[in-house]
């Protein structure tokens, strides 16, 4: 007895333990048909999440036979067939219209009505996964209308008024849906337009700006290439101008000068010595004046030529010049004859300066002749004597051709004054 209760405890607990065993094992592997539905529902769940932001994409083909299915019965209900065979992978919103497609193809019969209100229903429990967006456009909004007309055929008038006033409040809600989109798309439009406008017209402001910085640089480069023209032209004019300064001041000293000696000539001994003697006058002071005469000079030109005789001439004037005060006119008359003109001078001291120059003209002979060079001076004063000049430059030149009929070389004052 013992023994058999063991041998039942023994095989109860093998029992348990393979009732355990089959317990924490699936019930069953799933096929891999049920799989697929699996990851379908799966997947579905997430693009019904999805859908609530987006309206699910739908078939052409299914939306043709929506159409067709209103017109062409048969023909609908062959490509409905078609079309089922796929149906595996249609989406919640496909599906929906799928149900239409089928209320709408259900045939004429005692049962047609209710049949079709079923089908409906059936579309009608997928809705809440579907964007109301999407519930609002006609191909699924229809559905209120399709069952208003069942509702009215079984005279079921207030359900029929309620699914045409859903339909009505869905079909105002579509039209709102597409007022809207269309506004927003509108505004869209109208604000890319003006943002266009507002670049294009950045772009002219930013073009005219350009426009107007070259004019400005343009205009800039005009004013600085006429201000150098000006300068130029002042600078040339200027030194136009300077030029002929000095032209008429050569031309002014040349007319007034001898071009061999440098010395004054008659004509500005004749005007300095007119205006002297005239002060001289004024202010009741002495003026002096001597003549001098190179002697034998024909003999010098013919001996040496007439180059070294310009030489002679030269030299004398030079020798003058040392001479001479800066206050006296010196000046040559023409040919081998000077004169000297000297302000506030009494005659001796004029007959000492004439002196003086002879003795020097005789002691600086020449390099180029072998002969001395002498000169003859007659010297004249004038104190107190309204002379003109001519006259005492003629008593002068009386007293040089005294020196000359004397000997030569030696100087002699006028007659009448001391010699
Ligand atoms: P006198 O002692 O009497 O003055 O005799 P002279 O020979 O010096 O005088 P004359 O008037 O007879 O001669 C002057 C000469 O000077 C005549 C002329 O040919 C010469 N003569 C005049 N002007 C120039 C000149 O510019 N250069 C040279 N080399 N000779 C000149
Ligand atoms: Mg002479
Ligand atoms: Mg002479």
């Amino acid at each position: 007895m013992s023994r058999n209760c063991q041998a039942n405890t023994l095989l109860l607990l093998i029992l348990a333990f393979l009732a355990s065993i089959a317990a924490a094992a699936p019930a069953s592997m799933p096929s891999a048909e049920e799989k697929l539905n699996q990851d379908k529902v799966q997947g579905e769940k997430t693009s019904d999440l999805l859908s609530d932001a987006h309206p699910m994409p739908v078939n052409d083909r299914i939306l043709s036979l929506l159409k067709q299915s209103k017109t062409d019965a048969e023909q609908a209900r062959q490509v409905l067939n078609k079309i089922e065979a796929i149906s595996d992978n249609f989406n919640r919103a496909e599906r929906y219209l799928m149900h239409i497609i089928n209320a709408l193809l259900i045939p004429e019969g005692s049962d047609r009505a209710q049949r079709v209100i079923d089908e409906l229903n059936r579309a009608m429990a997928l809705e809440d996964k579907i964007a109301k967006t999407q519930l609002f456009t006609p191909e699924f909004s229809q559905v209120h209308l399709l069952l208003a007309e069942q509702y009215a055929a079984m005279q079921d008038y207030e359900k029929a008024y309620k699914q045409k006033e859903l339909y009505l409040k869905k079909y105002y809600d579509y039209r709102k849906q597409i007022r809207e989109a269309r506004l927003a798309k509108l505004n869209e439009k109208y604000e890319t337009d003006l943002k266009l406008k507002e670049n294009e017209l950045l772009k002219s402001q930013h073009e005219l700006k350009a426009l107007q910085i070259k004019e400005a640089e343009k205009k800039k480069f005009a004013q600085h290439r006429n201000m150098y023209i000006l300068l130029i032209t002042v600078i040339i004019f200027l030194l136009i101008l300077i030029r002929q300064f000095r032209v008429r001041s050569i031309l002014r000293s040349l007319s007034k000068t001898d071009s061999l000696t440098g010395l004054y000539n008659r004509r500005t001994l004749f005007a300095q010595g007119d205006a002297l003697i005239d002060k001289a006058c004024d202010d009741n002071t002495a003026i002096s004046v001597i003549m001098l005469d190179i002697d034998h000079f024909k003999q010098i030109n013919d001996n040496f030529g007439h180059d070294v005789g310009d030489k002679v001439i030269t030299n004398v004037a030079l020798l003058g010049k040392e001479v001479i005060r800066t206050r006296d006119v010196f000046a040559r008359l023409g040919g081998e004859e000077f004169a000297v003109i000297l302000p506030n001078t009494q005659l001796d001291e004029a007959k000492a300066i004439a002196e003086h120059f002879r003795e020097k003209v005789e002691q600086n002979p020449l390099s180029e002749l072998t002969q001395t060079v002498t000169i003859s001076a007659g010297v004249a004063c004038n104190q107190a004597t309204k002379a003109e000049f001519d006259d005492l430059l003629h008593a002068a030149d009386q007293a040089m051709y005294q020196a000359k009929n004397s000997g030569r070389n030696q100087v002699c004052c006028y007659q009448g004054q001391q010699s």
